[in-house]
């Protein structure tokens, strides 16, 4: 009975689409680096990744205007990836420590944090600019904090 429900699986599998794609090429290029580079030159063409799901955590996005620079992030942070810039009063976030837990972005009062769908994210340098967050300007779906009176009439 065992054999039969077995074949049966493998029989059905077989006429199923692949969950997974051949991303970003059908076949393993011998050199990644010279593939990525045909593929800027436009001589050859990467096979896009699916789409991601909703609710996906990828890399970090911050908008400093907005910021009050009130800690709160830097204090869930489990991996310390929120640094505090003390002349500026802002923080800055290094991708490469993040773990991608979004606490920060549920606790932030001001929802200047909030999670992209950006996934490709690897690097040989971890402090490389691309990996630091300094500010990624407005966030979609943010509202424009009104100024004080005082402020707004300079
Ligand atoms: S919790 Fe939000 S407002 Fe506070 S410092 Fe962090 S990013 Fe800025
Ligand atoms: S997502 Fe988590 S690990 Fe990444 S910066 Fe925010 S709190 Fe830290």
């Amino acid at each position: 009975m065992k054999m039969f429900e077995a074949a049966r699986t493998i029989l059905k599998q077989l006429f199923l689409n692949p969950a997974t794609n051949k991303f970003p090429a059908k076949y393993a290029p011998a050199s990644t680096i010279q593939f990525l580079n045909s593929v800027t030159k436009g001589e050859l063409q990467m096979i896009p990744p699916v789409p991601v799901p909703s609710k996906f955590r990828g890399k970090i996005a911050y908008d400093k205007e907005r910021c009050t620079g009130c800690r709160l992030c830097i204090d869930v942070c489990p991996t310390k990836a929120i640094e505090f810039i003390p002349e500026e009063k802002k923080v800055k976030i290094f991708v490469s420590r993040c773990c991608f837990c979004a606490q920060c972005v549920e606790i932030c009062p001001s929802r200047v944090l909030s999670m992209t769908e950006e996934f490709l994210l690897a690097n040989y340098d971890k402090y490389a600019d691309e990996l630091i967050v300094v500010d990624s300007g407005e966030l979609p779906g943010s509202v424009k904090r009104k100024k004080p009176a005082a402020e707004a009439s300079k």
